[in-house]
């Protein structure tokens, strides 16, 4: 789902509770499974509620001006407290862990934490594959840090090459340029393979799929394109404002011929395409217009340390409570376990339906031109 909507401010709900502590408690086996038989496999970890972007559809500067109230520092979950939780979710199988914000790379030392989540391993004794998703405007100055730091890859946020567009869109005169310099140290210093994010949104950068495509084709980079999704919505998508993957895929194949190609692995969130002449592969990321929900793996821990088992969910759970509260390690383990046997999240594949619906609704109530007249 795309990195950059992530909630990237706390949700302060009243409705936030520190999960029970069952009666009972489990040793992790690294085989949990939700309700609809969905393991725990990745968790996506916010490090900072800070950006220096003020991305339109995700930070606008109507509502982040100076006058927002961030967390302060002794809200968010130290390093020590991430990596302890982290720790407890590798046991319950966990392999793929992703630092997001905010803009991860504005915490403080972050590399320190890098270095600490680089230690742990799967339950099987593998590393884990650590990964960062960042806007890219620190990462020419980074990057060799956060390799040293065990850092594997990473995933920059790009949503327009056009330096108007851009700028539009992160609102902060911040440079393509600049970007793409930060993609270059990366790759340069061995953090790949980098993935490129653009979320498209109608009417407002989707003139720059095709500049896109063309300018990372043949290039180690892989492109990937993210359908708009209205995130914190409670009534349906704004289907206007969403370019469906078919047409993103339609329109760069009518100047480079792409093919299908299958998946990496079972819930991988991009369907890939490959260009015919073998220089290189895209993919789509169908939030809106094909859910994933049956696939998804992810757990999200905010930057206060609450879990949320859903990019939608209206409430998390408080793990800051416990590890605060002097819990012990099996006892935070098995009420994990307990949240994620419960959990049955599948948001988007209901408001897909409900789209389905109201778009069958307005078709049916569409009214014929044989009866208003030609
Ligand atoms: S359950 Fe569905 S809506 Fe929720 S995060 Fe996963 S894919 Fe997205």
């Amino acid at each position: 789902m795309a990195e950059k909507i992530i909630m990237m401010t706390e949700q302060r709900a009243d409705t936030d509770r520190a999960p029970a502590i069952p009666a009972q408690l489990e040793t992790p086996t690294g085989l949990l499974s939700d309700r609809l038989a969905r393991p725990l496999h990745d968790l996506r970890i916010s490090v900072t509620d800070r950006c220096n972007f003020r991305c339109v559809y995700c930070m606008p500067k109507a509502v982040f001006d100076n006058n927002y109230q961030y967390l302060p520092h002794t809200s968010l979950l130290s390093f020590e407290e991430i990596t302890r939780l982290a720790r407890l979710f590798v046991d319950h199988g966990v392999e793929k862990l992703r630092i997001t914000g905010g803009e991860p790379l504005l915490r403080k030392n972050i590399e320190r934490l890098i270095g600490m989540l680089a230690e742990l391993k799967t339950i099987s004794g593998k590393p884990l594959d650590l990964t960062l998703t960042t806007n890219a405007s620190l990462l020419a100055r980074k990057a060799q840090s956060l390799k040293d730091a065990g850092l594997q890859r990473v995933t920059v946020s790009l949503d327009a090459l056009d330096n108007d567009t851009f700028r539009r869109m992160n609102d902060v005169d911040f440079s393509v340029d600049d970007v793409l310099k930060g993609i270059d140290v990366a790759h340069q210093v061995g953090l790949g393979p980098i993935k490129i994010n653009m979320v498209v949104k109608g009417g407002m950068n989707d003139q720059e799929i095709v500049p896109m495509a063309r300018h990372f084709r043949g290039s180690p980079y892989i492109l990937r394109f993210i359908e708009y999704m209205d995130v914190g919505a409670s009534n349906g998508w704004k289907l206007d404002e969403v370019i469906p993957s078919a047409e993103v895929v339609r329109r760069i194949s009518a100047e480079m011929p792409l093919q299908p190609v299958a998946a990496n692995y079972t819930g991988e969130t991009a369907s890939r395409w490959r260009y015919a002449d073998g220089s290189g592969e895209i993919g789509v990321i169908s939030s809106v217009t094909q859910a994933f929900c049956a696939d998804c793996t992810r757990a999200r821990l905010s930057t206060e340390g609450k879990l949320y088992t859903c990019l939608f969910a209206t409430s998390g759970h408080d793990l800051r409570a416990l590890l605060r509260a002097g819990r012990s390690d099996a006892e935070i383990s098995s009420a994990l376990a307990q949240l994620w046997r419960a959990r049955g999240d599948r948001y988007s594949e209901l408001r897909t339906s409900q789209t389905e619906a109201f778009k069958r609704e307005r078709s049916a109530n569409k009214v014929e031109m044989s009866y208003i007249g030609g």
